[in-house]
């Protein structure tokens, strides 16, 4: 087969290959997409499970102090009492102290019941932002589910043809050419280039003179010395070449 035969087989496999990327990129973005909606959903799931439990435990710690709070009242009660019975002055003294003491313990307690207030406060702001962005991504996801499935299997059916369309292509190439081909196309996504005037278009650098003299003869495929690419001559007017 001459290189004249081989040139229009060549890139019709050049054709499908590329078709077969874009497909193969549109899914791996939408099925990356859909990923990603479920990693944030599963996310903020965690987030409010976390939250809700450092809730519960900040309202058992408050609660717990209130009831210090209360049980403290009494207390100061009874120094007061003692306070107004006491008969001396070291009486009166030891029972004020006492009394000031437990005052301090009250606002330190106080002062604790404030704080959880507001990190509780906050936290519940948070969770209910979680939620509302939970809710709205479920939404999302069960809306796009079908269309982001069906898009799917659309691509997914048009990829299995044009591999079925790749195996004939490469059929009707010679073994060596497809896996000089194969070879440059795990480095370049177009494995080749056509020139009509000594410039590689696939590279835009041009060959040395004498390399595109002998290539002009169309008796064997070049590689460009700058990009690799199997390159080969076309004439300008054939229009054979969309390389
Ligand atoms: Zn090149």
């Amino acid at each position: 087969m001459s290189i004249r035969q081989q040139i229009p087989l060549l890139e019709a496999l050049a054709d499908i290959d590329e078709r077969i990327r874009v497909v193969e990129e549109d899914l791996a973005l939408r099925r990356g997409g859909l990923q990603a909606l479920r990693g944030e959903v599963a996310g903020l799931e965690t987030k409010i499970a976390a939250s809700s439990e450092s809730i519960s435990s900040m309202e058992k710690t408050r609660n717990e102090l209130q009831l210090e709070v209360r049980q403290m009242g009494s207390q100061i009660e009874k120094s007061r009492e003692k306070l107004g019975r006491s008969r001396n002055e070291r009486e009166s003294l030891a029972a004020t102290r006492e009394l000031e003491e437990l005052r301090k313990l009250v606002r330190d307690r106080e002062d604790e019941v404030q704080k959880l207030e507001n990190l509780l406060e906050r936290a519940r702001t948070s969770i209910t932002e979680s939620k509302t962005r939970h809710d709205a991504l479920t939404k999302e996801l069960e809306g796009d589910a079908e269309g982001v499935t069906q898009a799917l299997s659309e691509r997914e059916t048009q990829r299995v043809q044009l591999l079925a369309e790749r195996e004939t292509a490469v059929k009707a190439l010679p073994p060596i050419l497809y896996r000089r081909y194969e070879t440059i196309r795990s480095r370049r996504p177009r494995a080749i280039a056509s020139t009509h005037n000594g410039t590689c278009n696939g590279c835009f650098i041009s060959v040395p003179p004498m390399m595109f003299q002998k290539m002009m003869r169309q008796e064997e495929f070049e590689q460009c010395p700058n990009c690799k690419r199997i390159l080969y001559y076309v004439p300008k007017d054939s229009g054979g070449s969309n390389a």
